[in-house]
């Protein structure tokens, strides 16, 4: 069995290497050959930490396993420790044997901006040129580092409700050499790709702060009760997700389906698109919308490339078990 430490993942794990594994498994969900197997989720009683299970089955990709792991609200204040915990369990699908151990950290906010990279890739219009971000805090930076490889933007805006935290994103856009302006919600419509990332429970973006011919990656909500965007603004929309599922019960479509302004047979999953079963956009005015939920298997597949790239580079520990 292999263990690759936290800390060795990022020498390790590259943007372009999490999209493509990404990519992959989006592709095989959509081939009905990969599976996500049912979340589970608890208030455990205890630092009010919450816990719970993430794991599935890729039969093309070969991955089997969990990731395990949650939030623990006081794990900064008290211990100096991320809120954030999670690690990747993985087992050999012949044998049911534990075959790796992987820090999870870093692969969550790589494998949730690969998500929302491989919806800009497929979906958002070829000539973009403004992004869009709203939300800058822990995942913004990630999200934006991402999407920036995806086409060959000019400029950068942003709103957040916490304005202070905008220089995160500012930060991003200098690294990329491209201009940084704050935005108030209205002025999002200069964009030609919008992210959300924000641990909202109510709308921020309307739908009238959005262009037609945008695409949308709306990435912050992944849990019952949360919203980052106007419902209408759904039903305007062609939508994808990672997963049917979760993008009705959990994701951002949730509203718009309690409303009753979308159905779900209307969401197609974004693995149709990579695989050529579905055309994507269909012409420059069209809104997209991709409602990235979070499923394990995007976990599973990164950690399966991490192990791989970590016993290559030999910066995997291998131990008897
Ligand atoms: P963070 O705490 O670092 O940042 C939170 C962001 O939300 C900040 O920009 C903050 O200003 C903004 N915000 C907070 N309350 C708001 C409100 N009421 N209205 C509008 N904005 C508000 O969190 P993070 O680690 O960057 O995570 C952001 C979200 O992404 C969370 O909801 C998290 O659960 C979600 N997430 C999703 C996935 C996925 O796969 N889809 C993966 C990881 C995290």
């Amino acid at each position: 069995m292999w263990i690759v430490p936290e800390s060795e993942i990022a020498g390790l794990m590259t943007r372009e290497a999490a999209f493509d594994a990404v990519e992959q498994v989006f592709a095989a969900m959509a081939r009905d050959q990969a599976y996500n197997f049912p979340v589970v989720r608890e208030a455990i009683g205890h630092e009010d930490a919450l816990y719970g299970f993430k794991g599935g089955f890729d039969r093309a990709g070969g991955s089997l396993g969990l990731k395990a792991g949650g939030y623990w609200p006081h794990n900064l204040e008290r211990r100096g420790l991320i809120n954030h915990q999670s690690t990747v369990f993985l087992f050999d699908p012949d044998t049911g044997k534990p075959s790796a151990m992987v820090g999870g950290n870093l692969l969550t906010a790589l494998r949730t901006a690969a998500a929302s990279s491989v919806s800009i890739r497929h979906l958002a219009r070829k000539d973009a040129k403004v992004i869009g971000m709203v939300g800058a805090g822990h995942q913004a930076t990630f999200q934006l580092r991402a999407a920036l490889e995806q086409r060959s933007f000019e400029k950068v805006i942003g709103w957040n409700l916490h304005p202070e935290m905008l220089p995160n994103l500012e930060k991003v856009a200098d690294e990329a050499g491209l201009p940084f302006e704050a935005v108030d919600l209205p002025g999002l419509q200069e964009a030609d790709v919008i992210i959300t990332i924000t641990s909202s429970f109510a709308a921020s973006l309307m739908a009238d702060h959005v262009s037609p011919g945008t695409h949308l990656a709306c990435m912050g909500t992944d849990t019952v009760g949360k919203q980052e965007v106007e419902p209408s603004l759904l039903a305007k929309a062609v939508i994808f997700t990672d997963e049917v599922a979760q993008s009705v019960t959990l994701g951002e479509a949730q509203h718009a389906i309690a409303s009753g302004l979308i159905a779900d047979s209307g969401i197609t999953q974004l693995g149709a698109v990579i695989n050529g079963d579905h055309a994507g956009r269909s012409d420059d005015h069209e809104i997209t919308l991709f409602d990235g939920t979070g499923v394990g298997l995007q976990d599973l597949a990164v950690a399966s490339t991490v192990v791989d790239l970590a016993i290559k580079q030999g910066k995997a520990i291998e131990v008897p078990f």
